[in-house]
């Protein structure tokens, strides 16, 4: 089993590592409601997700919902029961272990931010440039 929580604490979960698929969504939905260039999600079947504490739900799109929460405003999970049912997506990067859920594919780069897509080339550093 895995364990994740949304920054302050106030919601955890557990949930099983036999996931369906790990996906970067590059959509505009994604990246608002994040506020990050892009999103990480794990899709499992609702029953193998454990939620501890009340995520609000904000209705992203007509049948979308987006559970955050409320207090420190980690975006948590995705449902869609028209087009997902019985499913949920999770925000990997909310996982006490991350790394165990390697991302597989980039999603919905039709509406990816153009400088995206060479982003792996910046120079990177261990911290910061020294400045
Ligand atoms: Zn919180
Ligand atoms: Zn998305």
């Amino acid at each position: 089993m895995l364990s994740g929580r949304c920054h302050c604490g106030a919601i955890t979960y557990a949930m099983s590592e036999e996931v369906m698929h790990c996906a970067l969504c590059h959509c505009s939905d994604c990246r608002r409601h994040a506020g990050a260039p892009m999103v990480g999600w794990a899709m499992v079947r609702a029953e193998q997700v454990t939620i501890e504490g009340e995520p609000t739900v904000y209705h992203s799109s007509e049948h979308g919902r987006r559970h955050f929460c409320g207090r420190c405003g980690t975006g948590l999970f995705y449902v869609n029961e028209q087009t997902l049912p019985g499913l949920i997506d999770v925000q990997t990067g909310t996982l006490d272990t991350p790394e165990a859920l390697p991302a597989q594919v980039h999603i919905q780069v039709a509406e990816r931010i153009a400088w995206m897509e060479d982003a792996h080339q910046l120079p990177a550093f261990a911290r910061y440039p020294a400045g």
